[in-house]
């Protein structure tokens, strides 16, 4: 049994895998706005710093997981998009490293989506512009109120961000991982089918598993992921879309190294 944080705490993903890690007889360090053990607001750095103090104070200094799944989509606007769900976890994720080298077995669970593989014409160089980028810049790049950009940019980033640290955190005996979910059915989600434009686009996405997901179900990948049952899974972005991503591009995924015959 170990001491996991877990941001975004309180709704949906978050709130589900807390309550399925305490089943399996974790502690957890929750982290929100409001209905957690660390109350903060991940869009503000003073607060990210306090955030860190306050987990680092509230699990000895070791921690054996961590899953920064606060994150906001629309209707909120693009600053809050950037702020929160790319660099406010960042913050997290880079401020507990310390305590995680300190735990036992420690993983991080980050949360991508696959909007990142599902947004046509998204482009790439709009998730390195975040791996490159300062945060001001970010939030000036992504003004525009109405450009839906920002969210699967930042989280196509985050899957990057995983792959591409995972080797050296691996060598400091910490596993970055990632989920992407689909379209899970959340308070993220559910004020969107009262918006009648982006309740027609969520209305055709083709989903194999034929409903929404729920927020166990990402959970449940969470919990594999933080567990010894995935002690050899390193750098990678679990898609748990209902069988979506596979659909829509059969063949991207594996791909091999080019220059081979
Ligand atoms: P949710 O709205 O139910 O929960 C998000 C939680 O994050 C809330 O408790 C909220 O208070 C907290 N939060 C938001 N802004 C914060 C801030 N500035 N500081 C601290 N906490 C803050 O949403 P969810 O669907 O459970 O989303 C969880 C994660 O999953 C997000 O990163 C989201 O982008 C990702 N995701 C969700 C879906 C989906 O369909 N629901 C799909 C793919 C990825």
């Amino acid at each position: 049994m170990g001491t996991i944080c877990v941001t975004g705490s309180a709704s949906g993903i978050g709130a589900a895998t807390k309550q399925r890690l305490e089943a399996e007889g974790h502690r957890v360090i929750g982290v929100d706005m409001r209905n957690a053990d660390v109350i903060g607001d991940l869009s503000k750095a003073d607060d990210r710093r306090r955030i860190v103090e306050e987990v680092t104070v509230a699990c000895g200094g070791v921690l054996d997981g961590l899953v920064p799944c606060a994150g906001v989509s629309t209707p909120a606007p693009n600053e809050l998009v950037v702020r929160v769900n790319y660099f406010g976890t960042l913050a997290v994720v880079e401020g507990l490293r310390g305590c995680l080298e300190k735990g036992s077995n420690p993983a991080v669970v980050m949360i991508s989506s696959n909007s990142t593989t599902m947004t046509p014409g998204l482009p790439v160089e709009e998730a390195m512009a975040y791996l490159n980028g300062d945060e001001e810049s970010l939030v000036a790049r992504h003004t525009a109120p109405h450009t839906f950009v920002a969210y699967p940019a930042g989280k196509l980033a985050i899957a990057f961000w995983v792959r591409s640290q995972a080797a050296a955190w691996m060598a400091s005996g910490i596993r970055l991982n990632a989920v992407a979910p689909g379209v899970i059915d959340t308070g993220m989600t559910r004020p969107l089918l009262d918006m009648p434009g982006v309740k027609d686009s969520l209305d055709m996405i083709p989903i194999p598993r034929g409903r929404w997901g729920k927020p166990e179900e990402i959970a449940g990948a969470i919990h594999f992921l933080l567990s010894a049952d995935a002690s050899y899974v390193v750098g990678q972005v679990l898609f748990v879309d209902g069988g979506t991503d596979a659909l829509l591009q059969p063949t991207a995924h594996p791909h091999p190294l080019p220059g081979g015959r």
